[in-house]
């Protein structure tokens, strides 16, 4: 089937056009990306009149059969990949308060599609649809019912889709049944988040009501305690809710720290003795290893610790600062495996580890083209 992958964000969309009844490695016909949308491109219409045309070329006048959205938010109402109409873009939109810098923008993407692409099937798969398998003990927050029943504060969880796919490669990888398989999953790139998986489903994620709890990453503080807000809120009355929300998300995490949001060059500043590098590298190592350590006793014992996504899969200085963090685990790297660099699932700890060590390359464009097949083949 050939199935185009898109992403909408604000100002760009992220597009890959795929056939899927190629091998894998050779499924990606073209892709692209289209920024400055609401500047120089006045909408998504015309960003997808634009993507429509490159494709031509390169899919030599092949209609698209299906078109497939990532969601960032599908609340608690869509737990699954799921076919698109006007109920379903309505809802998306009414989950805009949960998501505000992401779904009004899927939906204009998807509208753009329509026009488009007219009569193509679309399917909008979910980011924290995998972990709607929470029980409620783990997504609640210990605040008055209100704010859950009327707001919708709750854990949701995000990178979903990933978290599922490497998981599914694991199990496959290490001949486990995906249903007697658990794990922890470490989803580290700019934005960063670690899976509990007990049975091959999500236990538990260290994301929450938004992308910004959990893990310190590139530029989002992680975890922090809530006070520090309103105690420097009231104390500040220049420091607006929108301001704050700015620092948290935009100007936190290693940027904060080490002065810098990518990780190659906040390990070549630590290898060069920056004290700030090391100070970050310490505590965006020992925050993962904390986490890694209660989900190993979440889920019953991990039989898999997975690393993926752009630091995941290629810092292998900072997976080798993880992993010796993890030695009361009886965890060891095999630091000859963890420099090796490729594009298989691979074991990077040493035959006498308590737990394997992986890295798989997450691929979030497959398993939304392979979701969006499904989806439309049962329609
Ligand atoms: P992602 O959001 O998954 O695309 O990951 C992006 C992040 O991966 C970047 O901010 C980099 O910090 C990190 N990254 C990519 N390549 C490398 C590498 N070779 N070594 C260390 N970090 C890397």
């Amino acid at each position: 089937m050939l199935i185009l992958v898109v992403n909408c964000g604000s100002s760009s969309v992220k597009y890959q056009a795929r056939d899927t009844s190629l091998p894998e490695a050779e499924q990606v016909l073209a892709k692209g990306l289209i920024e400055n949308i609401g500047t120089k491109i006045p909408s998504h219409t015309e960003a997808l009149a634009i993507m429509a045309e490159d494709l031509k070329e390169p899919l030599h006048g092949r209609e698209i059969q299906a078109i497939g959205h990532r969601v960032v938010q599908g609340g608690d109402i869509f737990t699954e990949p799921v076919l698109i109409d006007d109920e379903v873009l309505q809802k998306i939109d009414d989950l805009s308060p949960l998501a505000p810098l992401h779904n009004p923008a899927h939906v204009l993407g998807i509208k753009a599609a329509t026009e488009t692409y007219p009569g193509v099937p679309q399917v909008a798969v979910f980011d924290n649809a995998f972990h709607s398998t929470m029980p409620e003990h783990v997504y609640r927050y210990a605040v008055p019912e209100e704010f859950y029943e009327k707001y919708g504060v709750r854990r949701y969880g995000f990178h979903g889709t990933s978290h599922d796919y490497v998981t599914g490669i694991a199990a496959e990888f290490l001949g486990i049944e995906r249903e007697k398989f658990n794990a922890v999953v470490a989803h580290l790139g700019n934005g960063a988040s670690t899976t509990a998986v007990a049975h091959g489903k999500c236990l538990d994620t260290s994301m929450g009501y938004t992308p910004l709890a959990g893990l310190v990453m590139g530029t989002r503080s992680g975890d922090i305690d809530p006070s520090v807000l309103t105690s420097l809120m009231m104390r500040n009355p220049e420091l607006t809710a929108e301001r704050m929300d700015q620092i948290l998300n935009k100007e936190s995490g290693l940027l904060a720290i080490a002065g810098d949001n990518d990780m190659r060059a906040v390990v070549n500043a630590m290898k060069d003795g920056n004290e700030r590098a090391k100070l970050a590298l310490d505590m965006t190592t020992y925050r993962l290893a904390k986490y890694i350590g209660g989900y190993h006793v979440a889920v019953g014992g991990m039989q898999a610790l997975i690393f993926t996504a752009g630091i995941g899969e290629n810092s292998s200085e900072f997976r080798a600062l993880t992993i010796e963090r993890l030695g009361a685990l009886g965890i060891t790297l095999d630091s000859e495996a963890n420099l090796v660099r490729g594009d298989d699932p691979r074991i990077i700890s040493t035959e006498d580890s308590a737990i394997p060590v992986l890295v798989i390359p997450t691929n979030e464009e497959l398993a939304i083209a392979q979701a969006t097949e499904v989806i439309v083949a049962s329609a």
